[in-house]
């Protein structure tokens, strides 16, 4: 964990999630883990298969869906 130095300004805290993503690259299909329900999914997308993968993301919190800053 990190907890020197954080700028005080009003962010969303971001945490290293597990995610899929899609193979094609050509595809921005990706989806949580928590919300992929195979453990093998098809990217809801273009149906390729996805890869599993890690992506800095808004930790997930019951709060207002203000998220806008893709
Ligand atoms: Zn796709």
């Amino acid at each position: 964990m990190y907890s020197s130095r954080k700028r005080p300004v009003e962010e969303l805290p971001e945490e290293i999630t597990t995610i899929w993503s899609c193979s094609d690259e050509s595809c921005k299909g990706w989806m949580r883990d928590n919300f992929a329900f195979s453990s093998d999914p098809a990217c809801p997308i273009c149906q390729s298969q996805m890869v599993k993968s890690e992506k800095m993301l808004v930790a997930l919190v019951n709060t207002s869906p203000n998220s806008s800053k893709l």
